[in-house]
């Protein structure tokens, strides 16, 4: 099964999920919450403004705000690429290949250069790699999504309420769907099944790069997931085509999030990879693999040299 189609099972999991909390009375499913009873997996971003904006923090929510960091780190940027409803809306818009066709635009590593060359070049990246890991807890100041996210936070401070709930398109398409099961089961019609719906629309049209440029959620997802070390892709350089000299580009241009696997330090983080698998399927040559603790994989001069000998393209 293509990622793409398990991800919209995983989609319609969370449709499945919330409508049986609705169905059942379960407190499953709130617009930015899934547990049961007063105990829930709450949205980071929710938490954050739940706390400022009443100046308060309830045991509950500081369980389920552990709960989601500690998924986060074990899994990185999971709900991003899985299970946010935001995702299916932007890419039925077709708003989610820009941040790939930017980063495939760039110049390819080449690795069927001369080897010595190839592994000074892997060395480099990975060890300038770990000097990015080891900055990690500064935010980029490039990334429009951190200067949202300070917005968001000194706005609900000042003004004691959670602004970006009342926009954000996660709560709104869950808001529809509890609209949609009250005009169901209820018969009850409210003005918010014609507004959600199309706010969430106008975000992403006009926002076409929103959950590039704009969602603080997404951002918020990054910087915990910069703690996580497992299930990360990589790249095997045996197995790559561009040993061969074919300038393939397949993976960089299929990766939702901007990340050049070759690339680390010239693309996106890898910090933001959703895990979506996009990359793994595409790969021509069967050299992307996302293994539970990957290997830091630097190619020895007999690997490469072995590609020297088989013509380019
Ligand atoms: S898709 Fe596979 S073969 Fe092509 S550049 Fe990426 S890793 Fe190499
Ligand atoms: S690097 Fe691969 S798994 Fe990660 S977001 Fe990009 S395409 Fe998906």
């Amino acid at each position: 099964m293509k990622p793409s189609a398990q991800r919209m099972l995983a989609g319609a999991g969370v449709f499945v999920v919330v409508s049986l909390g609705l169905a059942f009375r379960t407190g499953l499913g709130t617009p930015a919450s899934f547990g049961l009873g007063v105990f829930a997996a709450i949205c980071p971003l929710a938490w954050i403004q739940e706390a400022l904006a009443s100046r308060s923090m309830t045991v509950p929510a500081l369980i389920g705000i552990t709960l989601v960091i500690a998924i986060t780190v074990v899994l990185g940027r999971v709900w991003c690429g899985w299970l946010c409803p935001a995702q299916f809306v932007r890419r039925f818009l077709g708003g989610r290949g820009q941040a790939a066709k930017d980063q495939a635009d760039k110049p390819t590593l080449d690795i069927s250069m001369d080897p010595e060359e190839v592994q000074a070049d892997v060395q480099r990246i990975v060890a300038g790699e770990r000097k990015r890991v080891r900055r990690a807890s500064i935010p980029e100041g490039s990334d429009s999504r951190y200067w949202v996210l300070l917005a968001v936070v000194i706005s609900t401070f000042i003004f004691g309420v959670p602004v970006f709930c009342l926009i954000c398109p996660i709560g709104l398409s869950v808001g529809l769907l509890i609209d949609l099961w009250r005009l169901i089961q209820y018969n009850e019609v409210t003005w918010t099944i014609l507004v959600f719906p199309a706010i969430i629309v106008l975000e992403f049209v006009i926002f076409r790069r929103w959950c590039h440029t704009i969602c603080p959620i997404g951002i918020l997802y990054g910087l915990i997931s910069r703690l996580n070390r497992t299930w990360r892709p990589q790249v095997d350089y045996r197995k790559c085509l561009r040993a061969t000299g074919i300038d393939c580009k397949e993976c960089v241009k299929s990766c939702p999030e901007g990340i050049d696997l070759h690339h680390p330090l010239d693309s996106a983080d890898i910090s933001v990879c959703t895990k979506c698998r996009e990359c793994v399927a595409v790969c021509p040559g069967s050299a992307v693999s996302i293994p539970f603790l990957a290997k830091e994989f630097t190619p020895s001069s007999s690997d490469l040299s072995s590609h020297q000998d088989q013509p380019r393209r």
